[in-house]
């Protein structure tokens, strides 16, 4: 085997599967697959290399904590304090471990779910069509494509059938492209002509084929033009930027804060050694080394929560943008209905019409005629219509037990059904002699699709159905369907006109066009119901109450879809713009007409993304839903493209940021919401983690310039932050989110998490816990009691003044104590370890040598008590003062 393959679209097909050592018809052995797998490498483009565990440890020893630590470390030694010193060590294990833990646990759960967003190819390997991950693809394997496919490596076709691609992502060409095995290019010619290859990166419109991998990962064409293509996993997202920048502030600030108290101590007659280490620890206190890694761990664990609601996110990025979503665009036909199409109506030419009863898929239902029952096979005109639009489906019905199932397109399914409730079948049709001939397949820019059919008598037909416009302007006479159209749009049905007209071809698909030409007769049109899904009405009304615009996106007429926007509790669903008027406007007109009008029909693939840079020149943060081939351009223009797991294509899988697996429009309003809990979360640790740090370096400063002894001693401070607040704060990363983060307007995504008035919350908040203890401390050497006594109190005073302070950090708009906390376990856990730790810290006589500390009787305790509780009662008191005054 010679690799990479050179010019795969010259030459023999034969002579190239005997170069890859590969049978075309079996396809490769799988054990010859591994081993290529094996030694070439995943069928990957050069992504973002994935994190290593011995990265993540590396990122957790080289850090700015630990060397601080080790400093202190070295200091207690230097000074002949050993039993010190390798407290600090354990310090430092205690720090990187648990820092490594949880981010690998955080990366694990991110990857695993992940792969089950992964693309998928179908290969023949022994013979058999198996689907396998698409990294997993090797030169000689051979594909099978069909469409909605992505294309998952350059391939050589072997035969093929009905066959185009879309390669607009290689060549720019944004119309299909036939394909044709048989078809022999020059080695020179151009990508977009080399009819008989596919490439990587493009997409399956139609037909299916059968193809031979010539070349994988890096070695493709798009690997090659791209060169060193990095995907976009590992920039850092706008949060990180963020938190980052935020770190690298603070870390400046802990210097100026560690070198001011070590300096004011100094010269007001301390211990150098002493400051110098509280210095040291102080610094430890207030870098926020924990931040980039609790918002990859709530990111994750957001990441989980949405995929078990049924929204598969991709990546860390998606998960925070989500939160901001500003506009969601969806598609109304199986995202805001059940896609449970049943024909309810019937409307022939010269005004008969009829009304089918019934329920979703069973064929069974009467069909009435001015309210009375009527036997279809009695009206001619009526079997013809309903002749026409089964022989014009591919869909096929089937049941198990009670149970029916459209197999194909549930549109199809509704004519499929009527055909059944008259008594007619494509496949008894197809088996009494009606012979198939050929076919022009759906789309949703054409809008229509049309059959050749042989009669057992040798007469040829072309069945057309379609959109009612699309039809009437095939139409040969020169009335309009727009009069029986307009009272069943009017009704919110989705209408499909049906048609025919005589044929004599060969079947392919240019004969039916050129037949089509020739003009086609109306012969009636279905009115079909397709129910909005239940909680559709609510999930809206959610949206709006969140400052969310809804915009809904349909192929069927502006009548349906106004009538379906307003019973779904729409707003602005008056006007309508249709696709054709927005093929007449530029970006900056759309961007004005969108501000207010929220329905838009007859839309095709191209307007959606149209609408997305409409839409980006109010800088909004978008969502767009899509599942065809073509909808893949609009998905990656959205901020979050979201993909349906059921309807849709692996191309809009692939090109999406979020998968549906449910299709449901709520569950992306529920995404949403998941997205600002994330958010609030990650600000709500750092509202925590930060005052607490305040309640330290305020403590300590205030009582040098007073004059008193520390109040809390190197190892007490590093003891409050490295093992009695850490599973609290982290813990808050499973907050499940509070009654009003719906209620409020999207956050501003260029607007930082830490403001001036949050960061006035953080002072204040702080500046009473530590006042709290302070107070505690300076009463104790007041009243006489020893300087360890006193300092044990005012430390544990700290501890639990801190602990109560996450009822304040956990919600913005109660007190945090209540019966919420129930649904965050985690919470609830983590508070009595750290209650215990610090018992254990002020009983058990080993820490008593350790840290310095003495047990507490139980009047001292009270005290304790108190002196924790009332900065929280007094935060709580304050916030309910403003809330009075902003509600007046
Ligand atoms: P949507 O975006 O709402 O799913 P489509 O683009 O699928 O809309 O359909 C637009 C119109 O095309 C429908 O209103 C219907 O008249 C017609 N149509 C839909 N599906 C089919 C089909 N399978 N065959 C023929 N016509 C169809
Ligand atoms: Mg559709």
């Amino acid at each position: 085997m010679k690799l990479p393959v050179e010019a795969p679209h010259t030459g023999k097909i034969s002579d190239l599967a005997g170069n890859l050592e590969s049978d075309p018809a079996q396809g490769l052995s799988a054990r010859e697959a591994a081993r290529r797998l094996q030694t070439l490498g995943p069928n990957r483009l050069e992504a973002g290399k994935k994190v290593s565990p011995l990265e993540i440890l590396w990122h957790n020893l080289n850090n700015i904590i630990v060397y601080l630590l080790i400093l202190a470390s070295v200091v207690s030694f230097a000074n002949g304090e050993p039993v010190e010193g390798f407290a600090v060590i354990v310090a430092i294990l205690i720090a990187v471990l648990s820092g490594f833990v949880s981010e690998y646990q955080a990366q694990k759960s991110v990857e695993s779910l992940q792969s089950m967003v992964k693309t998928h190819a179908k290969v023949r390997r022994d013979g058999k069509i198996l689907e396998i991950a698409s990294e997993e693809l090797v030169p000689g394997d051979v594909l099978f494509l069909e469409e909605g496919d992505p294309v998952g490596a350059d391939a050589r076709l072997i035969s093929a059938r009905n066959f185009a691609v879309m390669e607009a992502a290689l060549t720019g060409e944004s119309e299909a492209v036939d394909k044709d095995p048989d078809s022999s290019p020059e080695e020179n010619t151009a990508l977009g002509d080399r009819k008989n290859m596919v490439y990587l990166g493009t997409a399956v419109t139609r037909g299916n084929a059968d193809a031979l991998v010539t070349g994988t990962a890096m070695d493709t064409e798009i690997g090659r033009i791209s060169g060193l293509l990095k995907e976009t996993e590992n920039t850092p997202s706008p949060l990180e930027e963020q938190l980052d920048r935020l770190g690298k502030t603070l870390i400046l600030f802990a210097g100026a804060v560690a070198l001011l108290v070590s300096l004011v101590g100094i010269l007001s007659g301390r211990e150098i050694y002493e400051m110098v280490k509280i210095g040291i620890i102080l610094a430890i206190a207030a870098v926020p080394e924990a931040l980039p890694a609790v918002s990859t761990i709530t990111l994750a664990i957001g990441m989980k929560t949405m995929a078990g609601h049924n929204a598969l996110v991709k990546s860390l990025p998606a998960v925070e943008t989500l939160g901001s979503t500003t506009v969601i665009c969806t598609d109304k036909t199986g995202t805001l209905t059940e896609n449970q199409m049943t024909t309810r109506q019937v409307a022939l030419p010269g005004g008969a019409r009829y009304q089918v009863e019934g329920n979703g898929y069973v064929p069974e239902g009467d069909f009435l005629k001015e309210d009375a029952v009527a036997d279809p096979t009695g009206d001619a005109a009526l079997m013809d219509f309903i002749t026409a639009g089964v022989l014009s489906s591919n869909a096929s019905l089937s049941s198990t037990g009670e149970d029916w199932q459209v197999v194909g397109d549930p549109t199809e399914g509704a004519l499929v059904v009527l055909g059944r409730k008259a008594g007619l079948s494509r496949e008894e049709l197809e088996s009494a002699g009606w012979n198939r001939l050929g076919e022009i397949p759906f789309d949703s820019r054409d809008k229509f699709m049309a059959t050749a059919y042989e009669t057992p008598d040798g007469e040829g037909w072309l069945f057309v159905k379609g959109a009612p416009d699309v039809l009437d302007a095939l139409a040969s006479g020169e009335e309009s369907l727009e009069e029986e159209n307009s009272p069943l749009a009017g009704e919110g049905l989705r209408v499909l006109a049906v048609g025919r007209t005589s044929y004599r071809g060969d079947g392919s698909e240019s004969s039916l066009r050129e037949a089509l030409k020739e003009g086609i007769e109306v012969l009636g049109l279905a009115g079909i119901l397709d129910p909005p899904r239940e909680d559709v009405r609510q999930a809206i009304e959610e949206a709006y109450a969140a400052g969310i615009r809804v915009i809904m996106i349909t192929g069927d007429h502006p009548r349906t879809a106004s009538i379906i926007a307003e019973r779904i509790g729409m707003a602005n669903t008056d006007r309508v713009i249709t696709g054709q008027e927005m093929d007449r406007m530029d970006d900056e007109t759309l961007a004005g007409e969108i501000r207010q009008v929220s329905v838009f029909a007859r839309v095709s693939p191209e307007n959606k993304l149209q609408i997305i840079r409409a839409l980006n020149i109010d800088k909004e943060v978008t969502a767009m839903t899509g599942d065809g081939v073509n909808d893949a351009p609009a998905l990656q223009g959205a901020d979050i493209g979201v993909a349906m797991g059921i309807r849709g294509t692996e191309v809009a899988r692939e090109a999406s940021d979020m998968i549906l697996t449910d299709d449901r429009f709520s569950t992306i309003v529920r995404a949403v919401r998941e997205g600002r809990v994330i958010f609030d979360n990650i600000e709500k640790f750092v509202y925590f983690l930060f005052s607490c740090n305040v309640v330290e370096i305020l403590a300590v400063f205030l009582s040098i310039v007073l004059g008193y002894p520390m109040p809390v001693l190197a190892l007490q401070i590093l003891w409050l932050n490295l093992v009695v607040d850490v599973m609290p704060a982290m813990s808050l990363a499973w907050e499940p989110g509070e009654p009003g983060v719906m209620r409020r307007p999207p956050r501003d995504p260029s607007q930082g998490i830490v403001t001036r008035s949050f960061l006035l919350r953080v002072l204040a908040a702080g500046a009473v816990i530590g006042l709290g203890s302070l107070g505690v401390f300076i009463w104790a050497l007041e009243s006489g009691l020893p300087e360890n006594v006193a300092r044990t109190m005012s430390f544990t005073t700290m501890s639990l003044g801190q602990l109560f302070h996450i009822f304040n950090a956990r919600e913005n708009e109660h007190f945090g104590l209540d019966a919420s906390l129930l649904k965050n376990p985690y919470l609830l856990g983590a508070l009595g370890i750290s209650v215990v730790l610090q018992l254990v810290a002020v009983y058990l006589p080993f820490l008593n040598r350790v840290m310095d500390t003495t047990p507490l009787d139980g009047g001292l305790c009270a005290i304790v008590l108190a002196g924790s509780i009332v900065p929280t009662l007094l935060i709580q008191m304050v916030r309910a003062v403003r809330r009075r005054s902003a509600a007046r």
